[in-house]
């Protein structure tokens, strides 16, 4: 699944492309993703111009004067920029063409993915309106993660992954920035100290600006927007590695499942 930093990887590598250009067409091949690409788009956004590709959470904004797409990748969704007479795909499902000769193409196997609009500022939408903080920006901090957690009684893991608390700390981010911040994912929200908090905050910047940087992890499924598979794999020190040495003390690795999905840690390094 498409993570934040995939998503961020995407747009930085979409908007130079289309940015300040002109949509000729857009093309509706099955509108039948998570909700229905909405009808009429073609008629509305032909000749207008791209003002900028923007991000919140894992939604892609692509904004013009009369409104913005709100693009989620879903489960297995990628955007690529193409030439557009280029051979479409069984699960190419959405395309905008552009005056210069080139597309933006959404494929999407599994269509979990959207494709909506809105005339009004995007950050309203009611997708995006109740969203947690941006992980990176200064809203999130340390304060902040301490006076939400106090009194929960879900785990820290579910707890940073709860998108009204933070946005975009994905699975595999949580496992890992709990490993860097020595705390077990089944401590409880509520019994975090301070310094925890300090920590996790810290770990959690840290390991997503290490995955943009990268241009993100991914297990299946993506690919860069140039065309490439992405075969970024960043170098996990607990995440999918059960029975393996951890790279700190060579205790090996557990596995639980909290809230349905696999958690890994180190029971030693990790309190
Ligand atoms: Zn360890």
């Amino acid at each position: 699944m498409p993570e934040l930093p995939e998503v961020e990887t995407t747009r930085c590598g979409i908007a130079p492309h289309i940015e300040n250009n002109i949509i000729t067409k857009v093309i509706v091949r099955n509108r039948n993703l998570r909700w229905p690409i909405p009808t009429g788009l073609n008629s509305k956004l032909n000749q207008q111009k791209i003002l900028s590709v923007t991000r919140r959470a894992k939604y892609l904004l692509i904004n013009t004067n009369i409104g913005s797409l709100i693009i989620h990748l879903g489960m297995s969704g990628s955007l690529r920029i193409l030439q557009g007479n280029e051979v479409v795909e069984k699960h190419d499902h959405f395309e905008l063409q552009f005056k210069d000769g080139l597309c933006l193409r959404l494929r999407d196997p599994r269509r979990f993915g959207c494709v909506l609009w809105t005339k009004d500022d995007p950050q309203q939408h009611k997708l995006l309106l109740n969203l947690g903080p941006e992980p990176l920006d200064k809203a999130f901090n340390a304060e902040l993660l301490f006076e939400k957690s106090r009194k929960r009684k879900t785990t820290i893991k579910q707890f940073i992954m709860d998108a009204k608390i933070v946005v975009g700390v994905g699975n595999i981010y949580a496992s890992e920035s709990l490993f860097l911040a020595a705390i077990k994912p089944t401590r409880l929200a509520g019994k975090i100290t301070k310094q925890n908090a300090n920590d996790l905050t810290a770990a959690i910047k840290k390991i997503l600006k290490q995955a943009i940087k990268q241009g993100g992890t991914t297990l299946k499924d993506f690919r860069s927007s140039d065309g490439k598979p992405g075969y970024f794999q960043q170098k996990l020190k607990v995440y999918d590695r059960k029975n393996e040495p951890c790279t700190q003390c060579k205790k090996l690795i557990k596995q639980v499942t909290l809230g349905q999905r696999s958690t890994f840690y180190c029971s030693y390094c990790q309190k």
